[in-house]
């Protein structure tokens, strides 16, 4: 007899997916970029892989992905605008 070992996903069964790529847009070349985002930190700057152009948030932005990705990050996801580390 063996035993079934049986996995447990730890996957939350309520309330939006969190969405951890975001494709980035670069305001200077138009360069898009699909990066994974860290769930428990905010990336302040990024540098565009076609351009070499550092982006920075823009003002009332927290993270790069708020300014210019097409997902904003995992903080803003879960707790809305502003709720974000500023
Ligand atoms: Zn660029």
């Amino acid at each position: 007899m063996q035993k079934m070992l049986s996995l447990t996903l730890e996957a939350p069964q309520n309330g939006p997916v969190m969405q951890l790529q975001s494709t980035l847009t670069c305001p200077a070349c138009g360069h898009n970029s699909t990066e994974t985002m860290p769930i428990d930190a905010c990336e302040y700057f990024y540098d565009c892989k076609g351009c070499g152009t550092r982006l920075k948030p823009q003002a009332g932005d927290c993270c790069v992905f708020c300014s210019y990705g097409s997902v904003p990050c995992p903080p803003i996801q879960e707790n809305g605008k502003s709720a974000c580390c500023s």
